[in-house]
C-alpha cells in the first residue's frame, strides 16, 4: 500500500467521529441543552427563570433571548470579583474581549476550558479535511501569521483577551501534539512575542528561509495575509540583507524572538539572499507568493462575508491559489466547519457541529413575527440570526450575524454566512446593508482589473453634514501594482467606480437620490497608504487583536473618521443622472 493511500485510510479512519457526530444532531443537541441546564441549573442568571429545573420546554418557554446588554450586568459583576455562578457552575478562568469594530463599546465573553477544548476539535477536523481534499498538505509546512498581545486583567485578576491570543497562550496549543497540525515554519516565540511588528518580520523572514517546504500561507482572517503580503514589500531589502549576513535585524529585540529565530536563520545564504531579491525586484508582483514560496498550494484563510473583498488582492499576489476558508468562529462560540475545503470562496458554507453549543435560529423576516427554531429544524434557503447557550453562560444569546440555509450534511444543516445585522448605511429612510455594500464595491472595484491600481482596504459613512442633503462617502485605500509609492490615480477612473458603486445600490436608495431629493451624488475619497494601518491601530490600542481585526465596513468612530479625512489624496463624485 502506497504512502499516500495508507495517509488517507488513516484520515478516513479519525473523520469517523466527526461523520458520526454529524448524522446525530438532534440528539446530540438535546443533551447538549440538557447538559447546559443541569449544570447552570442553579447558577443565579437561570435559576431566577427555570428554579433549578433543566427541561427543555421549560427553557424554551421562560428564559428569554439576550442581547449583550442584557447579560452585561452579570458578566461584569464576575469580572468585578464576584463568584463565577452568577452565570456559570464552572469555574470561568477569563474573557474573551471581541473585535468591537462594529459597535463602539466593547464586550467580553466568559471563557472557559470547554472552549478551548471545541477549538482544539475543530482544528483538528478541519485539519483532516484539508488533508483529504488537498494532495501532498501535510508534506511541508505552513507559514502561518498568528499574533498575541499581553492579556490585561479584570479588577478580580481574571485575564482579558481575544479568542486567538487566548488559546494561543494556552496550554492547549502550546502542549499541541507534535504530529496533529500542521508544523508551522515560525517557532512559538514569534507568536508569543508582545510587538506585532517584530512577530510580523520574523514570521516572514523564517518563512523565507524555509521557503522550500511551505505548501500554504494562513491566517484566520485574509486581512491579515493581504497586511503580511504588504508587510514584505515595504521590507524585503532588509529581510535579504539578514539572509544575506546570517544575522538578525537589531530592531528585533525581543530576546526569545531573537534566539529562536537566529536558529533558524542558520548563517549566511548568499544564494537564498539573491534568489528572493530578484523576485521583489521585478516590476509587478503579480504572483509573488507562488514565486516566492514555488510549493504552495492553498491559501488558509476566512475569505467569507467581510473578509471577500481581500479576495481579488490575494488572487493578484498568488496567481490565484485556492482559499480554504476553514471555519465559522466568534468570541461567543465556535459555530461551523467548512466540510468542502476546495470550494470556491462565494459557495462556501458552514456545516454547523452540534457538539459544541446549543444552537437556536431566529428566523429573519419581514414582518417581525418572532419565530424562533432548533438546528435540525431550520429551513433550506431561509435566513436566521442564530442564538447560542454555551456552556460557559450565554443563554439565547443573539449573535448578530445573518446566515443563509443552504443545504444538510448527513442530518445537520449548513449555513451561508451573509451579513452582520446591524451595519447599515443610511442617509435618510432608505437602508443600504453590508452585503449590499460588499456587493457594490466588488463591481466597482471590477474597473480597476485593467489598470495599475488594486483596492487594499475600504470604508464607508453617510456624510450629513451638509443639513438637508447628504451622501454617500467612500474611503478608499488604492496601491500600484507595481511600486509602493502613493499610486498615480486616473480620475475618470475613479467617476466610473463611484458610477458602478451607486449602481449596484438598490431602489431604495434611487427612490431618494432623485433630482432635488435628499441623496446627493456618491462620493469616493483616496486617502494616502497606510490610512488603514493608523485606523487599525487605534483599535489595537483599545485592546482589539491584529488577528480578529475587522476593518469597520460603515465608520463610525470620530478618531478614525479625522484620520481618514486628515489623508485625503483625491475627491470625485459620480455623474450619474438620477
Ligand atoms: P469576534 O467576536 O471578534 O471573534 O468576531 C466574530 C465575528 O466575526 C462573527 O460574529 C462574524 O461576524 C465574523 N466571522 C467569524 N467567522 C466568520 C466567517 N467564517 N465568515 C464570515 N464572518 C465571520
Amino acid at each position: 500500500m502506497s504512502l499516500s493511500s495508507d495517509l488517507n485510510d488513516m484520515v478516513d479512519e479519525k473523520l469517523k467521529v466527526f461523520e458520526d457526530i454529524m448524522s446525530n444532531a438532534k440528539q446530540i443537541q438535546d443533551s447538549v441543552l440538557k447538559e447546559i441546564l443541569t449544570l447552570n441549573a442553579n447558577t443565579e442568571y437561570l435559576r431566577s427563570f427555570l428554579n433549578g429545573r433543566s427541561d427543555k420546554e421549560l427553557f424554551k418557554k421562560k428564559v428569554p433571548v439576550m442581547t449583550y446588554e442584557d447579560i452585561r450586568p452579570y458578566i461584569e459583576r464576575v469580572a468585578n470579583g464576584e463568584p463565577s455562578d452568577v452565570i456559570s457552575a464552572k469555574p470561568i478562568i477569563g474573557f474573551l474581549l471581541s473585535s468591537g469594530t462594529s459597535g463602539e463599546k466593547g464586550k467580553i465573553f466568559p471563557l472557559d476550558n470547554k472552549y478551548f477544548e471545541n477549538i482544539v476539535f475543530f482544528t483538528h477536523i478541519s485539519s483532516l479535511l484539508t488533508c483529504k481534499h488537498v494532495n501532498g498538505a501535510k508534506q511541508g509546512k505552513e507559514l502561518t501569521f498568528n499574533f498575541t498581545k499581553p492579556a490585561f486583567t479584570t479588577p478580580s485578576g481574571l485575564p482579558v483577551s481575544s479568542l486567538t491570543s487566548s488559546f494561543l497562550k494556552s496550554d492547549y496549543f502550546k502542549n499541541r501534539p507534535p504530529n496533529d497540525v500542521f508544523s508551522l515554519t515560525s517557532p512559538d516565540k514569534v507568536i508569543f512575542c508582545p510587538d506585532n511588528k517584530q512577530s510580523m518580520y520574523c514570521h516572514i523572514l523564517c518563512g523565507l528561509v524555509q521557503r522550500d517546504e511551505v505548501v500554504s500561507l494562513a491566517s484566520p482572517f485574509a486581512s491579515v495575509l493581504v497586511r503580511a503580503i504588504i508587510f514584505l514589500s515595504n521590507n524585503w531589502k532588509e529581510l535579504c540583507s539578514n539572509i544575506r549576513s546570517g544575522q538578525l535585524s537589531k530592531w528585533i529585540k525581543d530576546v526569545d524572538c531573537r534566539s529562536s529565530v537566529s536558529l533558524i536563520l542558520g548563517g549566511p545564504n548568499l544564494e537564498l539572499a539573491d534568489l528572493i531579491e530578484q523576485e521583489c525586484s521585478q516590476k509587478s508582483w503579480e504572483g509573488i507568493i507562488t514565486r516566492i514560496w514555488p510549493k504552495t498550494k492553498y491559501l488558509e484563510s476566512i475569505v467569507t462575508g467581510q473578509m471577500a473583498h481581500y479576495i481579488p488582492t490575494l488572487d493578484f499576489y498568488s496567481n490565484k491559489l485556492p482559499f480554504i476558508s476553514p471555519f465559522y468562529a466568534s468570541s461567543e462560540t465556535m459555530f461551523g466547519i467548512n466540510v468542502n475545503p476546495l470550494c470556491k470562496p462565494q459557495d462556501v458554507s458552514y456545516t454547523f457541529l452540534p457538539n459544541v453549543s446549543y444552537f437556536e435560529f431566529l428566523l429573519v423576516n419581514e414582518v417581525n413575527k418572532v419565530e424562533i427554531v432548533d438546528l435540525v429544524d431550520v429551513k433550506l434557503g431561509c435566513y436566521y440570526e442564530p442564538l447560542v447557550t454555551n456552556y460557559a453562560g450565554l443563554h439565547r444569546y443573539r449573535i448578530g450575524d445573518i446566515v443563509q440555509v443552504t443545504g444538510f450534511y448527513n442530518s445537520t444543516p449548513q449555513f451561508k454566512f451573509v451579513q452582520r445585522k446591524n451595519v447599515v448605511l443610511s442617509v435618510h429612510l432608505e437602508t443600504t446593508t453590508e452585503e449590499q455594500i460588499l456587493n457594490a464595491v466588488t463591481q466597482a472595484r471590477s474597473v480597476l482589473e485593467s489598470s495599475d491600481l488594486m483596492l487594499i482596504e475600504f470604508t464607508c459613512v453617510a456624510d450629513t453634514s451638509a443639513g438637508g442633503l447628504g451622501h454617500y462617502v467612500f474611503y478608499w485605500e488604492l496601491k500600484s501594482k507595481t511600486n509602493n509609492a502613493n499610486p498615480e490615480i486616473d480620475d475618470e477612473l475613479l467617476v466610473e467606480c463611484c458610477e458602478l458603486l451607486e449602481k449596484s445600490l438598490d431602489i431604495d436608495y434611487w427612490k431618494y437620490r432623485s433630482k432635488d431629493g435628499p441623496i446627493g451624488a456618491l462620493e469616493i475619497r483616496v486617502v494616502q497608504q497606510g490610512t488603514f494601518d493608523s485606523i487599525m491601530d487605534i483599535y489595537i490600542s483599545r485592546g482589539a487583536s491584529i488577528t480578529q481585526y475587522k476593518t469597520p465596513i460603515c465608520i463610525k468612530s470620530a478618531e478614525a473618521l479625522a484620520i481618514l479625512e486628515d489623508r485625503i489624496l483625491v475627491r470625485v463624485f459620480s455623474n450619474s443622472s438620477p
